[in-house]
Order: structure tokens, then C-alpha cells, then sequence
């Protein structure tokens, strides 16, 4: 039985991904290398939408994340999280770990924040010094919107912080368009690498922050790491066959060009959607993301079950809920290296597990669904 994996991260490996990891190790102090890092960093400001540098560093995406606060940000600063799923308590769990003053927006999880819910809270207190945020809040499958935050942030002296970890090369991120100060992202999900590769880019405002601020920083330090950039290098040993198995991801990113990957991510999310919402289930996220859909378990289905039948039977493997929706939702990803194919397997892998798990369903009324989305037949 073939594997395939459908979770918000890992996500599949494209196969030119795969045989560049089985090459000979090359050394970093080289021209070779510095050739190789050079065009990556090019590529990765088209990904980032952005004409600042992007930093790349090893580890995976909660580095990046830690990074941030510790580069831009000193004790005592304050810094608005929108807390609404594990990822935005992860913001506020590393702001706190620097001894930073974190102030909440709460929203239920499964919905997104009111960008004008940010700005009372910009206009009240004044001493805010970042809002931190995701694109998409991978733990519900909601796409926050961006755009309206951004310019929310930017009549104020804050910086808009962004986790795109999930996001980015599923949703469209206009970083410098729509002044978004900070963008934070990771290497096992949209970009169809393995774990343990990060990035950051920076606007020259969330470079202003780093001249004052104090928090301690020594492998992080994004002046290092961009003073070693700008010679083709890193600071330190950089994770070699990862950065060689990006440029081939990048590469295969610029030759669908970059709204072609995000198109086929919006259509591939509604053809879940549609299918998931035709077999009676309920989507638990809105807005749904175009990277994962997120999907209330119905009754006398456990989920549990529900992914082991899927893994057993069906070699598919999804996501189940974290934190306080752990049991409650599943979570299909449609996130990076997908096609057509995989869309209608997983639906049909779904059906059928319901079916065997009792639940009612009358066969191929999803797999109809995907279908009709893929041939246009349904509005987009
Ligand atoms: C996956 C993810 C993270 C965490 O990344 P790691 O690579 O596991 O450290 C953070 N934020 C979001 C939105 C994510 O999807």
C-alpha cells in the first residue's frame, strides 16, 4: 500500500526534493555553495513577496518564532497576541519566556480576529510595540485577514508580526504591500521540504526594533546572520542538504509560478470543502484556510478511529485536533506538493472509512463533489 500524507505539516516531498538529499555533502565556505545560497535567497523574496532579505536558519518554524521576539524586543516590552489557537498561545508562551508583557485578543477558536478589535487595542495602549500574529492558525484551519490588519498596524509605530509557517505558498501574503513588518516561516510545509529549515524576513521598521532591544540572542542574531548574507554565507554551518533541496523546491514554485501554486491551493481547499460539507460534515474554521480544512468529528464517529481506519486501510494520513479540540475535529491538509489525484483520494478514502465506521453515506457523494469543483462545474 502506497503512504501518503495529507497533515498541515510534514507535507509530501516532490521527487526532485527527495534525490537532492542523496548527494555528496558539499562545504559551505565555497563557491559552490555561496552560489547555491545566493539563488535561494533571490528566489525565497518572489515566495516572500517582499524586496527585503530573507534569512534562513536550521531549525524548525518555533525557532524562527523565538528568533523574532528575542531579536526585536527587549524585558518588559509589550506585544499584542491574537490568541486565538495553539499557534498564537505559542507567541505568547515565547514573549513570556523573554519576560516580555504579553496583552491578549481572545477570539474563539475557529474564527479570525476584527482587525478593528486591534486597532482599539493599538489606539488604548499606546506603548504596544508588535502585534503578533498567524497567516493561518494551523490548529483551527482559519485564515486571519492580513491585509486589513496590516493597515491597521501601519498607522501606528507597532510592527505586524506574522507566522506564516502554515501559510505561506497556500494564501496569498503581499508582505511589503500590505506592511507586514515580520514574516516568519518554515520549511516542512508549503515549501515541500523536509523539517528543519526557518525563515524571517524583515521590514526596515522591524529592523529599527533591534537596535534597542535587549533580550539575549548569540546563534539567533539577525544582524549575524544578515551581515554573513549579504557575503553569500551564513554565520554558522548551515543545514547544507537542505538549503540544496530548497532551490529545487523553489525552483519547481517559480516554474508554476507563484499564483498558479496559490490557485491550485484555493480551488484544491474548496473541493474539500464542498465534498467534506456534501457528506453532512461541518467545517469548523471561518474562514476555512487554503492550507488545512478543519472538520467537526460527527457523532458516533471517534476520531480517533476515524484516523487509524484511514491509516490501515487507506495508507492516509491526517490530522487530528490539538490542545482543547483534541478528539473534536480532524484536519485534512491540502498544503504543498498535491494534486488532483490526491484530492479525490483522500475524499474517497474518507467516504469510505465513514461508511465502515457507520456513518451514513451514499457512496461517491463526495468524490461527485470534488469532481464538479475540478471541471469548473461549481462557482468559484
Ligand atoms: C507548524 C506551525 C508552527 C510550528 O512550526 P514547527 O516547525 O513545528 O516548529 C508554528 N506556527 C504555525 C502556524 C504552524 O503551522
Amino acid at each position: 500500500m502506497k503512504t501518503r500524507i495529507f497533515t498541515p505539516g510534514p507535507t509530501p516531498l516532490p521527487e526532485k526534493v527527495r534525490l537532492s538529499q542523496a548527494k555528496q555533502i558539499i562545504h559551505h565556505r565555497t563557491k559552490e555553495f555561496s552560489s547555491i545560497f545566493e539563488d535561494v535567497c533571490q528566489s525565497l523574496k518572489y515566495v516572500f513577496q517582499t524586496k527585503n532579505d530573507v534569512l534562513t536558519f536550521a531549525a524548525s518554524g518555533t525557532g524562527a518564532m523565538e528568533a523574532v521576539v528575542a531579536n526585536l524586543f527587549s524585558p518588559q516590552d509589550e506585544v499584542l497576541v491574537v490568541r486565538g489557537g495553539k499557534f498564537g498561545e505559542r507567541w505568547e508562551n515565547i514573549a513570556e519566556a523573554f519576560g516580555l508583557k504579553v496583552t491578549g485578543i481572545d477570539i474563539e477558536w475557529g474564527r479570525a480576529p476584527d482587525p478593528l478589535q486591534i486597532r482599539e487595542k493599538l489606539h488604548s495602549s499606546k506603548t504596544i510595540r508588535a502585534v503578533l500574529t498567524q497567516l493561518v492558525e494551523t490548529s483551527t484551519g482559519v485564515r486571519y485577514d492580513i491585509e486589513s490588519i496590516g493597515k491597521v498596524v501601519s498607522e501606528t509605530s507597532a510592527v505586524l508580526v506574522v507566522d506564516a509557517i502554515s501559510g505561506l505558498g497556500a494564501e496569498p501574503l503581499l508582505t511589503d504591500e500590505w506592511g507586514v513588518d515580520v514574516v516568519v516561516a518554515g520549511s516542512q510545509k508549503g515549501f515541500m521540504l523536509p523539517p528543519g529549515l526557518c525563515f524571517v524576513s524583515l521590514s526596515e521598521k522591524a529592523r529599527k526594533l533591534m537596535d534597542d532591544a535587549t533580550c539575549p540572542r548569540y546563534y539567533w542574531d539577525f544582524k549575524k546572520a544578515q551581515s554573513a548574507l549579504v557575503k553569500g554565507q551564513t554565520a554558522f554551518t548551515p543545514a547544507v542538504s537542505l538549503i540544496c533541496a530548497l532551490r529545487e523546491s523553489l525552483a519547481l514554485i517559480k516554474e508554476e509560478g507563484l499564483d498558479a501554486v496559490l490557485e491550485r491551493h484555493r480551488v484544491f481547499a474548496l473541493a474539500v470543502r464542498r465534498a467534506v460539507s456534501s457528506l453532512g460534515l461541518e467545517i469548523f474554521a471561518h474562514p476555512s484556510s487554503n492550507a488545512v480544512t478543519s472538520i467537526l468529528v460527527p457523532a458516533g464517529v471517534e476520531e480517533k478511529n476515524l484516523r487509524k481506519k484511514l491509516q490501515e486501510n487507506f495508507g492516509v494520513m491526517i490530522a487530528g485536533g490539538q490542545g482543547k479540540l483534541s478528539g473534536k475535529i480532524v484536519r485534512i491538509a491540502h498544503l504543498g506538493w498535491m494534486d488532483k489525484l490526491d484530492i479525490v483520494g483522500v475524499i474517497f478514502a474518507l467516504e469510505m472509512t465513514l461508511a465502515h465506521l457507520g456513518y451514513d453515506v451514499e457512496p461517491a457523494t463526495g468524490v461527485k463533489v470534488v469532481q464538479e469543483v475540478l471541471m469548473g462545474k461549481v462557482a468559484m
